[in-house]
């Protein structure tokens, strides 16, 4: 808004000039000069584009711009031969509030836009590129009929001469009419709960830095953001929550005008696309979506395996810490093992930034790996890429990764300390909201990136990894020395894999941790042929075994056989069209293979209810997971009792004992997130119909054997009146260090009560939720045999067999005041439960009335405890 007041005597003044130079030119030919001379007209003269720019500075490349010298202000200069022509707006934020995600170097919008003379201005839009017209078809004259482009910008033409237009951009770049920096305010979100910015000021905005080569031209602002009276003050980053610079980079690019062939996205293997609508098909999945993909050519196009005209090359930036640098250009090169199998050598080339380098990472022209340290790391590690939309091919991409991964210590905090000890909401509490609630689609935006937590998840992984050799091996070199430890070297490893895989295209397979069973995944001779999974693109639960004579990798440390299939998918090149069809139909009839297991977080899995096949999970590992949960229960219980020796130091505080701590209880809770998925699960298979050696259906319920066994590990583990006995010894030393006054944000004391009912929370709010128990009915129509019934009946002995003739603890006596909540909300709900459920929430409810009522009650609390739960269930079986 700011913008325009700036900007309206510069307008005026330009309509005014371009409307008499028209009309001067039209009347008499003669040169401008004679209109200069003219004095009996009061309009100024008409400015050459000599004249416009001539206290400038010019920079020249692919769009040519004039800086003023004086002012900063900005015009650029538009070949006659360019207009109508497509190019491509990408957005990078180079710096800002990385709770806004405005984290240095990340790549945001991607468009394709022109810029057309209409009148006497010139419009820049963007174009719609999300449909498919095939022009072989009439109906393909309609195309786009009812798709209106986007004008974001349109200005008066300042000056002409033969070859171009001259227009003045601060209207364009110091304003937020490219990639809005700001976001929509969210409907609903009380004012002040999110940092937010305020106006964009202009004034205070100004240009950073210009650069401009043949094929790019890159704008660099820093956007001046004011808030004179901000209702929240933002973290510790926020210098002043008043004043907060955001520095963006808006780069136009050049079409690139190759042979590039888009290749079309199968279900059946997971890369990034850009989605395009088929609007001239009748078939039931008029899909063309491209694959984000190199543009890889072979030098030698007869040889099985050659090296590529152009091979991806990925820089690690010189920021990297010296000892790492070696390890990370081994895990990148590592995936040419991948192209190898589809036809190309040495596709992946991994250099090390010189630390002289004159050269900008920032560049467009370089691939980086940089290294970040954020104050509220949002990522940990990020890979994302852009692209062309229309044909998929990916322009360039960086890397980044937060120092702190794997090095800091991260906390699980809340799960363990929280003040409620129980969730805020409850499937059960809101069942006409959980059973309604739309999948939170995992954050993928139109071009492609990914908001990857994968550093974040794996650090708290690698920590326990740490905790596991300094506690069992007796290892008290558990603290980084400057020596990279075998576990250091694989986690990083890892992480490298998997962001470089999403550079290459790839998303998620949060299936392929399946790969292997408990016992194979400490087989080195089978893992070093295989790797550990079959792919690098999973959340894996770290490979820690209990028998420290029996560990194998912690991480994998190769691209997978999904993997090398996915890529040999992506990028094997093939002659003709025919020749590409039935190549790639037969690299895709191989789907089904074990090995080549595919799943991704589409339909997120990590909120109860949500993940129908209980393979695709994050935080789990093995074809078997009610063996592997088992162990890592038994191995956290192993540990805690040599927790306090190795991490309560002398002379420190307790911190860092009460940090291990919550990192065991979260391997906790994502074990029980992991394990509860298979109860009322459905594996499902993405096979073609017809597709060789395929024996499984679509949809298969999970043996009602192994849905039953999982239930026996989380009663032993989460529900028995037992399972936390380990912890109990390091309650009274679980300290945090006191900082000023800042005491923690909530009572500091340990809540040992709240810490195990969020984690038997944790399982009932999967097992008992409205979606879960609809599908374990559904699923039975078709092959499931562990019924509603049969499952809350199995929670019924699970949660109350154990102590019914003893005293019942604290843990239990939450846990069944909390189950028994549950039952009574389930059994008279209108809306949400199915008619099954809450017959078997009613069915139980008595069950458990006729239990208490035979139960002995040695203690007072246990006595207080069972009136309690009497009164529950009285009064939910007295609802009319
Ligand atoms: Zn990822």
């Amino acid at each position: 808004m700011n913008k325009s007041c700036l900007l309206i005597p510069a307008i005026i003044l330009a309509t005014a000039t371009s409307v008499d130079a028209k009309k001067k030119k039209k009347k008499d030919e003669p040169a401008p000069v004679a209109a200069v001379q003219d004095t009996t007209k009061k309009t100024p003269p008409a400015k050459s584009i000599k004249d416009k720019v001539k206290s400038s500075k010019k920079i020249d490349g692919l769009f040519t711009l004039y800086q003023d010298t004086a002012t900063g202000s900005l015009q650029m200069y538009i070949k006659k031969n360019q207009l109508g022509k497509e190019y491509i707006y990408q957005s990078f934020s180079m710096g800002g509030p990385t709770s806004m995600f405005l984290n240095q170097n990340m790549i945001r919008t991607t468009w394709v836009f022109d810029v057309k003379k209409v009148n006497d201005k010139l419009e820049f839009a963007q174009k719609n590129t999300n449909f498919y017209f095939d022009s072989t078809k009439a109906i393909s004259k309609a195309a786009n009929v009812d798709v209106s482009d986007a004008i974001f910008f349109s200005d008066k033409i300042a000056s002409e001469d033969e070859d171009g237009y001259l227009i003045a951009v601060d209207g364009l770049f110091l304003s937020e009419k490219l990639d809005p920096v700001k976001p929509a305010p969210i409907i609903g979100l009380p004012p002040g709960m999110m940092f937010t910015l305020g106006g964009l000021n202009p004034l205070k905005s100004n240009y950073q830095g210009i650069r401009s080569f043949d094929k790019n031209t890159d704008v660099i602002v820093n956007l001046a953001y004011d808030n004179p009276m901000p209702m929240n003050q933002g973290g510790k980053d926020i210098t002043d929550a008043r004043y907060v610079r955001v520095k963006m980079q808006h780069t136009f690019l050049e079409v690139p005008q190759n042979n590039y062939k888009p290749r079309y996205d199968d279900p059946r293997v997971g890369y990034f696309t850009s989605e395009v609508d088929d609007m001239t098909s009748l078939a039931p999945t008029p899909y063309k979506d491209v694959i984000h993909r190199w543009n890889l050519v072979k030098k030698d196009p007869n040889a099985a395996l050659s090296e590529p005209v152009e091979p991806i090359v990925f820089w690690i930036e010189n920021t990297t810490p010296v000892e790492l640098r070696p390890i990370i250009k081994e895990a990148g090169e590592k995936w040419n093992e991948a192209f190898e199998k589809a036809g190309f050598k040495n596709a992946v080339v991994m250099k090390i930034m010189p630390d002289d380098a004159k050269w900008d990472p920032a560049d467009l022209n370089y691939n980086v790996i940089r290294w970040t340290n954020s104050a509220y790391p949002s990522y940990g590690a990020i890979g994302p890429v852009y692209t062309n939309p229309k044909t998929g091919q990916i322009l360039g991409s960086d890397i980044t990764v937060e120092w702190k991964s794997g090095a800091g210590v991260s906390t699980s905090d809340e799960l363990y300390n929280s003040n409620t000890g129980a969730f805020t909401a409850m499937p059960w509490d809101n069942p006409a909201e959980a059973a309604t609630t739309v999948p939170y689609k995992f954050s993928v935006s139109k071009n492609g990136l990914s908001h990857c937590n994968l550093a974040n998840e794996i650090t708290a992984q690698y920590q326990t990894g740490v905790a596991a050799i300094a506690t069992l091996d007796g290892d008290d070199n558990y603290e980084v020395t400057g020596k990279v430890s075998d576990l250091h070297k694989q986690f990083l490893y890892y992480l490298i894999l998997h962001e470089m895989g999403h550079t290459l295209g790839l998303n998620h397979n949060m299936k392929a941790s399946q790969m292997l069973t408990p016992a194979q995944l400490n087989d080195k001779a089978l893992t070093a042929k295989l790797g550990t999974q079959g792919s690098v693109m999973d959340y894996p639960s770290i490979n820690v075994s209990l028998d420290r004579s029996k560990q194998g990798d912690y991480y994998t440390t190769k691209p997978g056989p999904y993997d090398l299939w996915a890529i040999e998918f992506g990028y094997r090149p093939f002659g003709s069209a025919a020749e590409e069809t039935a190549g790639l139909n037969k690299i895709l009839s191989r789907s089904n293979e074990p090995y080549l297991a595919f799943g991704n977080d589409a339909d997120d899995m990590r909120s109860s209810g949500n993940g129908i096949d209980p393979r695709v999970m994050i935080n789990d590992h093995s074809s078997d997971m009610a063996t592997f949960g088992e162990e890592k229960f038994k191995l956290v219980n192993a540990m805690l009792p040599k927790l306090k020796a190795r991490f309560a130091t002398e002379g420190k505080s307790y911190q860092d004992l009460r940090t291990r701590y919550s990192q065991l209880v979260r391997q906790r809770a994502d074990m029980v997130s992991a394990l509860s998925r298979y109860v009322g699960g459905v594996y499902v298979d993405r096979s073609f119909v017809g597709q060789p050696n395929v024996t499984n259906k679509p949809y298969t319920p999970v043996p009602a054997d192994y849905q039953k066994k999982v239930m026996s590990v989380l009663s032993q583990y989460v529900f028995a009146p037992n399972a936390f006995d380990a912890d109990t010894e390091l309650f009274p030393y679980l300290q945090g260090q006191r900082r000023g006054f800042g005491f923690f944000g909530s009572p500091e004391d340990v809540k040992p009560q709240n810490t195990f009912s969020n984690l038997q929370m944790t399982a009932l709010a999967h097992l008992l939720h409205p979606t879960t128990l609809s599908r374990i009915t559904n699923s039975g129509t078709y092959g499931n045999t562990y019924t509603v019934a049969d499952v809350i009946n199995d929670l019924n002995k699970a949660i109350f067999n154990a102590d019914l003739n003893g005293n019942v603890n604290i843990y239990r006596q939450n846990l069944q005041t909390n189950y028994v909540n549950a039952l009574s909300r389930i059994a008279s709900a209108t809306v949400g439960y199915d008619n099954i459920s809450k017959a078997a929430a009613l069915h139980n409810l008595k069950k458990v009335k006729t239990l208490l009522a035979g139960a002995a009650s040695p203690n007072e609390s246990t006595r207080a405890h069972r009136t309690s739960l009497n009164f529950i269930i009285d009064k939910a079986l007295s609802v009319k």
